[in-house]
């Protein structure tokens, strides 16, 4: 799938977990908490793509997400496709093919759905609001290139980069101090996993059995079929199910909002 799709399959699994939470845990969060966490799923659900490499000297090339801060941001993506091609290398066996590209490898897995959910929590445990806010930053970034790519597009990665900072200093002033933010962890791994689905459903598939041998390969690539896959940028994905995950996210947010509006006019439900 395309970035845009990701992100919103992204806030929408969020709301309507939150949502469902609520309605049938009695799981009540904050308006802020909520928008925080859609966020952050959001940019989760792009997170896994930053392992597409482009020419960082030459400034082009790159998943979009990539492009979300500028040249920083692309060579971070650098780093983690060389990475993710180290892993690859390091772990395949005589059936796995040669690759000359990490892209759909090692940050398509779960262990490194995990690995990222955790190390957030983790951050976010030793170093507080500062981890946060770095952590919102970065993944309100990569939320805003995703969901609002032709503003994001027009915008340049400048005005992206402000409005990222701007909106992590926000919530950052607003969040309640002296705890951990476990949200956090699970929201970007969350979005990871979300991710992972949104590419099952393509004809190329994912590794996600990995580190799982299967037939002398670690590597994989689990997708449905050719003949029923989505195919990437298709009628299907931009209005079907880009409809979708708009309908759910909006439906949920009515859901979430409502009561406390009700309350709010003292309506009895
Ligand atoms: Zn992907």
């Amino acid at each position: 799938m395309m970035g845009p799709s990701h992100a919103l399959s992204g806030a929408a699994v969020w709301l309507a977990g939150s949502w469902g939470l609520n309605y049938f845990a009695g799981y009540e969060q904050s308006p802020l908490a909520i928008a925080v966490g859609t966020a952050v799923c959001a940019g989760g659900a792009l997170f896994p793509d930053l392992d597409m490499s482009g020419k960082v000297t030459r400034n082009q090339g790159g998943a979009t997400v990539a492009r979300t801060f500028g040249v920083v941001s692309l060579f971070f993506a650098e780093v983690m496709e060389k990475i993710s091609l180290g892993v690859y290398h390091a772990t395949k066996l005589s059936k796995d093919p040669h690759r000359n590209n990490g892209h759909r490898t090692l940050t398509h897995t779960l262990p490194f759905t995990a690995l990222v959910g955790w190390g957030t929590t983790a951050l976010c445990t030793a170093y507080g609001k500062w981890a946060v806010i770095g952590i919102l930053f970065f993944m309100i970034g990569l939320a805003l290139r995703g969901l609002f790519d032709e503003w994001a597009k027009r915008a340049g990665w400048v005005i992206v980069t402000l409005v990222s900072a701007a909106a992590a200093y926000f919530t950052f002033l607003h969040l309640p101090g002296d705890r951990g933010y476990p949200m956090l962890g699970v929201a970007v791994g969350v979005g990871c996993f979300v991710h992972i689905m949104g590419d099952i459903i393509t004809s190329n598939g994912v590794p996600i059995l990995w580190p799982v041998p299967i037939k002398r390969r670690m590597w994989m690539m689990i997708g449905i079929p050719n003949k029923i896959a989505v195919k990437v940028g298709g009628k299907v994905e931009t209005v079907v199910l880009r409809g979708a995950f708009t309908v759910i996210s909006i439906l949920s947010a009515l859901g979430l909002l409502a009561p406390s509006v009700l309350r709010r006019f003292d309506i009895e439900v």
